[in-house]
């Protein structure tokens, strides 16, 4: 007897709306976009997680009080505001700026068998230094096969 399973390509676009509330946040997002993911059809691809943001970042790793407190502590030793940046002079926002333009605004990670494949230790953050702000966002892109 031959079974014959067909693999469709698909590609799935969806969104996750959020806001921050102060200035400094760090925002765990891992549900929303598991949700969004789950909902999709596509069984074994990749999602691509980007933040359509100029000072916003996105980093994949633990959620511990501790650990969220030093990824700001890290990152303004690495890019400490009131540097007397050129872009403050129009906006008082440089650092913010630079820290995305450092850390970056995508992730990508793998879907096995519909859902993210993140490791035990690893959730979705986004990380504010420009906040507080009503409209952030994330889109996602969700690329992969699904069963016909
Ligand atoms: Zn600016």
């Amino acid at each position: 007897m031959l079974i014959v399973v067909r693999y469709v390509f698909q590609v799935e676009t969806e969104k996750v709306t959020f806001s921050t509330s102060s200035k400094d946040q760090v925002k765990d997002l891992t549900s929303e976009v598991k949700q969004k993911v789950e909902q999709i059809e596509i069984k074994n691809g990749m999602c691509l997680i980007f933040a359509p943001h100029a000072t916003g970042m996105i980093i994949l790793n633990e959620n511990e009080r501790g650990i969220r407190k030093d990824y700001m502590k890290g990152i303004y030793n690495i890019v400490p505001e009131n540097n007397n940046y050129e872009h403050d002079r129009i906006d008082n926002n440089a650092h913010a700026h630079i820290k995305s333009a450092f850390v970056g605004t995508d992730k990508t990670v793998p879907v096995s068998d519909g859902n993210l494949d993140l490791g035990t230790w690893q959730n979705i953050f986004f990380l504010e230094t420009d906040g507080p702000r009503s409209q952030r966002r994330l889109i996602l892109k969700v690329m992969g096969e699904s069963v016909e």
